[in-house]
């Protein structure tokens, strides 16, 4: 088999990427280099067309409702379309709050404007006087991978999801889709719509892998990816997971390094 080249479409780069979103780009490019796979990288914007056949796996980072309003009315018909294809054909996409909420059916402003999704995902947003904000552990269930997620989250949004939304996972602290159900993103074939920005996936490696195997799977005869040595992804995922149930603004983590002299998550 010849290498892999992962063909990354980044939605939208300077309008929607904030807490750090574009990092997991940088994990995704990162995690193929390092098996010695080459990655391409390309942004699309507002008039951009996007084709379909071109890339493995899409990503687009969260916003605020400003820049949300511009996606949607770039996204509205033939892109939005298209992108739908790319998902059912098999592609990966990974949308992180504020892009995740325009491909749902619809979100509803907190000052009332009504954007329409391109309903990918069975999900409605209603956005609320108060905002959701902190940091969120996530039980997830995806087809080939079980275990917990960790990242922050900041909206206003509340999303429902509809009798066909599939969650990402059940919140074990945090908000999540809405406050309320305890559910958390959701998931259509190999697309994930989640709140958790973070960077999501330099410290939530098994997931950036997920995605990375089923983007190449189409093109490519992958049962598995090669392992990486994931010590410091899985420490910064530990540690992470350990702020957010101690609830610890105030814990004193240990510097660099003392995480695995200490055994405190052995
Ligand atoms: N504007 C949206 C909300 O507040 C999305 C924000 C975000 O992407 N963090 O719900």
């Amino acid at each position: 088999m010849t290498a892999p080249v992962l063909r990354i479409c980044h939605l939208y780069p300077e309008l929607m990427n904030i807490y750090g979103d574009r990092g997991n780009v940088i994990a995704l490019t990162m995690r193929c280099r390092w098996r010695g796979w080459e990655v391409q990288v390309t942004g699309l914007s507002l008039g951009d067309p996007l084709d379909p056949s071109r890339y493995d796996l899409y990503f687009m980072g969260g916003g605020q409702d400003r820049e949300q309003m511009m996606v949607c009315e770039d996204l509205a018909g033939e892109k939005g379309e298209a992108l739908r294809a790319a998902v059912e054909d098999g592609a990966a996409l990974l949308s992180i709050c504020g892009g995740y909420q325009l491909l749902g059916k619809r979100f509803l402003t907190c000052t009332g404007e009504d954007l329409p999704g391109i309903s990918l995902f069975d999900a409605e947003t209603v956005g609320g006087d108060t905002r959701f904000i902190g940091n969120v552990a996530v039980r997830c269930r995806l087809e080939g991978m079980e275990g917990t997620l960790v990242g922050f989250e900041n909206h206003s949004g509340r999303t429902r999801l509809g009798p066909a939304g599939k969650p990402l996972g059940e919140v074990i602290k945090g908000y999540g889709n809405n406050g309320e159900d305890g559910s958390e993103g959701c998931v259509y074939r190999h697309a994930i719509g989640t709140y958790l920005h973070g960077s999501l996936l330099p410290k939530n490696p098994s997931l950036a892998d997920w995605l990375i195997l089923r983007a190449l799977r189409r093109r490519y005869d992958l049962e598995q990816l090669p392992p990486l040595d994931d010590a410091l992804e899985e420490e910064a995922h530990r540690a992470a997971l350990y702020m957010v149930l101690r609830k610890g603004p105030r814990l004193r983590l240990p510097r660099w390094g003392g995480w695995r002299a200490s055994g405190r998550f052995g």
